[in-house]
């Protein structure tokens, strides 16, 4: 893959087309229920209960779906919330977003670009530099630690 091809696609705001695709039943095969029902179904684990909400270790977040590298632990913070948080995607690209309106709330949705697995939702609450906090369901990343 040329960088610069998936680049250009997020910075249009287009939607990439995923480099992976599988069917539903590959993915039920690969993926543990609930990982399944976070990432293909876009669903939310609850606060305080995933592997990683309170995980301080250095490492690199990967997508659960397809092993993309999509958080670093060094944009990680404890937002209180009891879900991973971050302040950024680990590189430009390799999420994007899309708008939410499920629930009556006006939210918007964290994808893998590289499988399109739902992640999580971005606020524009954050301590960071752009002042975003992404929320990610624990189930949906596989830490590698350093
Ligand atoms: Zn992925």
């Amino acid at each position: 893959m040329s960088k610069r091809g998936s680049q250009q696609g997020d910075q249009q705001g287009n939607v990439v087309e995923p480099e992976v695709r599988k069917s539903d039943a590959e993915w039920r095969r690969q993926l543990t229920p609930e990982q399944y029902h976070v990432v293909r179904k876009k669903g939310t684990e609850a606060p305080f209960t995933g592997a990683y909400w309170n995980t301080k270790d250095d490492g690199t977040y990967r997508c659960v779906a397809c092993g993309s590298e999509l958080f670093d632990a060094a944009d990680k913070f404890d937002s209180g919330t009891g879900w991973p948080s971050f302040t950024a995607p680990a590189a430009a690209g390799c999420v994007h977003t899309e708008a939410d309106n499920s629930f009556f709330m006006r939210r918007t949705e964290v994808l893998c670009s590289r499988c399109e697995a739902h992640l999580g939702h971005v606020f524009d609450d954050g301590p960071g530099r752009g002042g975003q906090r992404y929320c990610i369901n624990s189930a949906a990343l596989n830490l590698e630690r350093r």
